[in-house]
């Protein structure tokens, strides 16, 4: 069976996530989405851990369900270290997850003498360093598996522009041999990230980050494996993802680079991007206020590749790329998101296929049709074949997707 897995979000305990972040609306945004794992996000939050362990039931394979929910969820969360390096102050995010709630309840004792649980479901440990965190982290359990978040986002990522190191080994130093795996985030694809030889080693992996349930949100991008119901375990999951066993870890689903929040360089309160062949030529300054610009994701990426674009490092997993269907509509239509005009469609798309990602990437032409018109079907075919152009996004401000005859769709 397939199992489309999302690992990474918030629940309404951090800071600006919707209310509706609780295990009710994730199950049935899950649901919606065609998910059939989930992390739980923020388990070292303490009201949200005791919520995990009133209503998740163990599935005694690493795995925890709600009531009759068709969901299974891993034990997730996101914590931040900041430490003072000899190269400056690196701030980097980190995903863990765990097997087992007796082993969270050990972690958040041990994670509670370096910083505020209770502050924010993605707590911050000061005078930390990435090392520090994952030899504490293995003390408590060798099954632990931490993923370093959103590696190239400019602010809090471990290649980050504003506070990244150069390599895995120089952020983790002697515990980088526990690191297996990498999240690309948003603004980055698994194509950009072959460009770096360092990384062949390791797995790339893509979760939402989402802030809210809503479908063109969570599971945005997300893993996708093959395992029987008897397979299926916490184990099982983490060494396809390890071995990059491509019979189990089939592909990750990607949105366009361009589509994240930090692809090109630029200034948001300015108006101003651009890519990095013209950060470059203006010295990395922007022309409107003259200050130094929020390098993106794409320059960071070509500072530290060594490698032309196309390679394919040997045994990677491939990848889809896939804007979320809202999305799409909404540039079908010239109609925000939250329209009903947008939902309608949506509704009964995913309700001829049973979910979001079904309708993205499996209904028939015939049937994308007749439920939504030429049009729409149009769209979702482009999409499938990555032949949606995105304006990019820049500086904490979404890609906005374009289909070039878009108005003529519409007046047609
Ligand atoms: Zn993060
Ligand atoms: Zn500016």
């Amino acid at each position: 069976m397939r199992h489309f897995a999302d690992l990474h979000f918030h629940s309404k305990y951090s800071r600006a996530v919707s209310p509706h972040m609780e295990l009710d609306g994730l199950a049935a945004g899950a649901k919606q989405k065609g998910l059939t794992i989930l992390g739980t996000g923020d388990f070292t939050h303490p009201l949200w851990f005791k919520e995990l362990k009133n209503r998740l039931q163990p599935e005694g394979n690493g795995f925890y369900r709600l009531n009759d929910a068709s969901v299974r969820f891993m034990l997730t969360c996101e914590v931040s270290t900041i430490a003072s390096m000899p190269k400056g102050v690196k701030r980097v995010h980190h995903v863990l997850h765990a097997a087992d709630l007796d082993v969270v309840a050990q972690v958040n004792d041990v994670l509670s003498k370096k910083g505020n649980l209770a502050a924010d479901g993605r707590p911050t440990f000061g005078k930390t360093t990435p090392t520090e965190l994952v030899e504490l982290l293995m003390e408590v359990s060798r099954d632990i598996v931490v993923v370093p978040a959103h590696i190239w986002t400019p602010w809090f990522s471990v290649f980050g522009s504003k506070s990244g190191f150069d390599s895995i080994q120089e952020a983790y130093q002697d515990q980088a041999k526990h690191i297996f795996a990498l999240e690309t985030g948003m603004s980055s694809d698994p194509a950009m990230n072959w460009r770096v030889s360092g990384l062949d080693r390791f797995t790339l992996m893509s979760n939402s980050d989402s802030h809210s349930p809503h479908p063109w949100r969570l599971g945005r991008e997300c893993n996708a494996f093959e395992f029987g119901e008897e397979q299926l375990s916490y184990a099982a999951l983490w060494n396809a993802v390890r071995e990059k066993d491509q019979t189990h870890f089939k592909y990750t689903v990607e949105t366009p680079p361009a589509y994240g929040k930090y692809h090109w360089d630029g200034h948001r309160a300015c108006g101003f991007s651009c890519p990095p062949e013209k950060t470059r030529q203006l010295n990395g300054h922007c022309p409107v206020c003259n200050k130094p610009l929020t390098l993106g994701v794409q320059y960071r990426v070509e500072e530290l590749a060594d490698r032309p674009q196309g390679v394919v490092p040997e045994n990677a997993v491939p990848f889809k790329t896939l804007l979320p269907l809202h999305e799409l509509l909404s540039a079908v239509t010239g109609k925000a998101l939250t329209t009903q005009t947008v939902q309608k469609t949506a509704d009964a798309l995913i309700a001829k296929a049973g979910s979001e990602l079904a309708v993205l990437l499996d209904l028939d032409p015939n049937d994308l049709t007749a439920v939504a018109g030429a049009f729409v079907a149009r769209a979702v075919l482009d999409n499938r074949a990555t032949a949606v152009s995105v304006v990019p996004g820049f500086d904490g401000q979404y890609g906005k997707p374009q289909l070039s005859d878009g108005q003529q769709r519409l007046n047609e």
